[in-house]
């Protein structure tokens, strides 16, 4: 599977993966040994019923036979949410050790103008409660890529003069770009999935954790079925 575009500038891109429904199936079978028997059809199902039973009845040990290794390029703001889940496994690029590319997350005026002026019960996505009119969405957009630049000139004078680039880098705005691996087992990632998928969580890490959904879903399309519609009845509550 290539490499998933997000963002204006970003991505997710599958680096490595482990394990399939198959082999969730074989863990779910140590008691008796009897490994995987087969996917079966509509009317004379095979393993589908033991992993619908697993995933429905909540027994999440064998869901953790699998998992992705994923290389996922966001702002730094889209991290900080990221990395509140410390079940994962990180590596992210060091900015004491290179210097960081001059690549900033902008907002399109669509997305500043939606964010502001939808109603939405989620506060957190909220404006002032006045509507934004597209020439002040427009103009902030505009003073928004000006201190960027201005941020990346202070920032590169530092590195020119010989600053230490751990501090050179103190202007850099959480909407620079960063790059990280992130390592979790499928049970992880759906956890993360619920939380990062669903309406209340910010825009910009929802779009990043739908790529991850498409790499999920490539690799254990049968667990995911049961993922989307366990979501489909919790949301029709
Ligand atoms: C919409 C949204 C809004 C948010 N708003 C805020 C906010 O305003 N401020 C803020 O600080 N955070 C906020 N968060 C982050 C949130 O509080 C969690 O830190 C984040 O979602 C990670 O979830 P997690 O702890 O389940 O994940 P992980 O850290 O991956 O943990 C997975 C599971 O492991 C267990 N676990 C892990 N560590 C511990 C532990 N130390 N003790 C007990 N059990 C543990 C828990 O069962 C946990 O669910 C927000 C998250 C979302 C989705």
């Amino acid at each position: 599977m290539g490499r998933i575009h997000v963002l204006d500038e970003g991505y997710v891109e599958l680096v490595e993966g482990w394990g399939s429904d198959e082999s969730i199936i074989e863990a779910a079978r140590m008691s008796t040994g009897k490994g995987f028997n087969g996917w079966g059809t509509e009317e004379k199902p095979g393993d589908e019923k033991l992993l619908a039973f697993l995933y429905n009845n909540k027994h999440a040990t064998p869901f953790e036979m699998g998992g992705v290794v994923i290389e996922v390029k966001a702002p730094i703001f889209v991290f900080r949410e990221w990395h509140r889940h410390r079940t994962q496994s990180y590596n992210e690029m060091s900015a004491r050790y290179i210097p960081l590319l001059d690549e900033n997350y902008v907002p399109s005026l669509e997305r500043v103008m939606v964010g502001a002026n939808t109603a939405t019960s989620n506060k957190q996505a909220q404006g002032n409660g006045k509507p934004l009119t597209a020439e002040d969405a427009a103009q902030w957009v505009y003073e928004l890529q000006a201190l960027y630049d201005q941020a990346q000139i202070v920032y590169q004078l530092g590195i020119n003069l010989g600053v230490p680039k751990e501090l050179a880098r103190l202007p850099v705005p959480v909407a620079r770009y960063s790059r990280m691996r992130a390592c979790a087992n499928l049970r992880n990632w759906l956890a993360f999935l619920t939380l990062r998928q669903a309406p209340a969580a910010q825009w910009e890490i929802r779009e990043y954790a739908n790529a991850v959904g498409e790499i999920i879903a490539d690799r254990f399309p049968r667990t995911w079925e049961l993922f989307t519609k366990e979501k489909q009845v919790v949301s029709s509550k």
